[in-house]
């Protein structure tokens, strides 16, 4: 069997998703299991409305809003009397009434409710259309066969029974579901962080054995850097699993940073192509790839730099660290850089949850901190030292750590 992955941009809007119907006609549609995110920005609009509900703002005229962006995609794909206006109906009518019912104060748990839908309802059209132009296909709940423990918008996945569930599919039947989202064990949803859907074709790889699989993209493939930040950026059409992953870890957002893993495991071919021009070969990560070895480069925007001392100049020690790494684990803010030296810690962190003040107070109990918000982890991979001075002009350099020919600053 195998993955196909259609993201956001692939199915913005109506002339986007027949264009989903011409790649799969000219990659055939057979024995294959497509992933698809949900549709265009919707992911942040419903952000929004529940920023909204727990603002106790007007959040139905933002839900109503994002309803008639989904009419008015099935109005370019369907009969005025088709089926799916009334699934469409029907599913942001569940999103307002489970909000008007909802008790829980659980801003993580009724984000995953929510933002969820976006999934939901974009799978629903684009396996409607489909079927309609003969690429016969079945809609799947990926909730009933990814499941993962409680911890909503960065679930966990519960592998022994998601490969136990995702099993009792039938390979010769073709399946529509969607990436990001999977469910605990009371069924509730629960998502697999933003982004997340390349790592949920990457689930679905796994469990199935998958022949390969491919995500559908905007770019040509994995570039040395990412175009809209970086010019003169060129394809590596072939890279190891390992720059792979090493590239997604810095922040090259063009493949979630999970994927990687399950899919080196059972040694599946990955390809990244681009869903504007599918014949092109885009990128082939995998086992045995020669790998190009170029210079690339991965802006990580939003990071927050933290210096964190003893009040009495004594060492940082052990205990020290554990009390630091505690902490950043029940926050959940994860580390992209760090450097010590005798008296101090700087960290460079991703605070996805927006937990930085708190773990700033909590820390400043025992410790010195400074703090730098806003700032950005600029990576060169395999970076030629002989002109890394290039990088320097016009950056004002909080932070700088060579290893391996990986160049990383902190700049402001
Ligand atoms: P989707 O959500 O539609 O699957 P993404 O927006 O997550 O796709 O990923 C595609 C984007 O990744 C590109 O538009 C590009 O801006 C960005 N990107 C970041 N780094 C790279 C890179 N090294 N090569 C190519 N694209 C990159
Ligand atoms: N729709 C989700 C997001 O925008 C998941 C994904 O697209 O990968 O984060
Ligand atoms: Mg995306």
């Amino acid at each position: 069997m195998k993955i196909f992955k259609f993201g956001g941009a692939s199915v913005k809007d109506a002339e986007s998703v027949k264009n989903v119907s011409m790649v799969l006609k000219s990659q055939g549609f057979e024995e294959c299991l497509l992933v698809i995110s949900a549709m265009g920005k919707t992911t942040n609009e419903l952000e929004k409305v529940v920023e909204l509900y727990f603002e106790k703002n007007n959040y139905q005229t933002e839900i109503e809003k994002i309803k008639q962006k989904h009419i008015e995609i099935a109005k370019g794909l369907f009969r005025n009397d088709h089926v799916a206006f009334d699934e469409i109906n029907l599913f942001f009518d569940d999103i307002v009434s489970f909000l008007r019912r909802n008790k829980s104060p659980n801003y993580n748990f009724v984000y995953d409710q929510v933002v969820s839908c976006g999934e939901m309802i974009s799978t629903k059209i684009v396996s409607e259309y489909l079927n309609d132009i003969q690429f016969t296909n079945q809609w799947l709940d990926a909730r009933d066969y990814i499941k993962t423990d409680d911890s909503y918008r960065d679930g966990n996945v519960n592998w022994a029974k998601t490969e136990e569930f995702i099993a009792t599919l039938n390979p010769s039947i073709c399946y529509v579901t969607q990436g990001f989202i999977g469910s605990d064990d009371n069924n509730f949803t629960v998502t697999l962080g933003r982004e997340g859907s390349d790592y949920s074709a990457a689930i679905f790889a796994y469990c199935l054995n998958a022949t390969a699989m491919t995500i559908w993209k905007d770019v040509p493939g994995v570039m040395t850097g990412d175009p809209r930040k970086f010019n003169n950026v060129s394809l590596l059409s072939n890279i190891s699993y390992e720059e792979a992953i090493e590239m997604a870890y810095y922040g090259a957002s063009v493949i979630h940073p999970k994927t990687l893993q399950p899919l080196q495991q059972k040694n599946i071919p990955f390809y990244v192509k681009s869903f504007v021009d599918p014949t092109k070969g885009g990128t082939k990560v995998g086992a045995c790839e020669e790998n190009q070895h170029e210079e690339s480069y991965i802006l990580k925007e939003n990071q927050t730099l933290m210096k964190i001392s003893t009040r009495d100049f004594s060492f940082i020690a052990e205990d020290h660290m554990s009390l630091v790494f505690g902490y950043l684990s029940k926050y959940k803010i994860k580390v992209s850089l760090m450097q010590n030296s005798a008296i101090s810690l700087a960290l460079c962190l991703e605070d996805k949850f927006l937990k930085i003040d708190e773990l700033n107070e909590e820390l400043q109990k025992v410790f010195k901190t400074d703090v730098v918000k806003n700032v950005s982890l600029f990576t060169v991979r395999n970076a030629k030292m002989e002109n890394i001075g290039k990088f320097y002009q016009e950056k004002s350099v909080l932070l700088e750590q060579i290893a391996k020919n990986t160049l990383q600053m902190v700049t402001q």
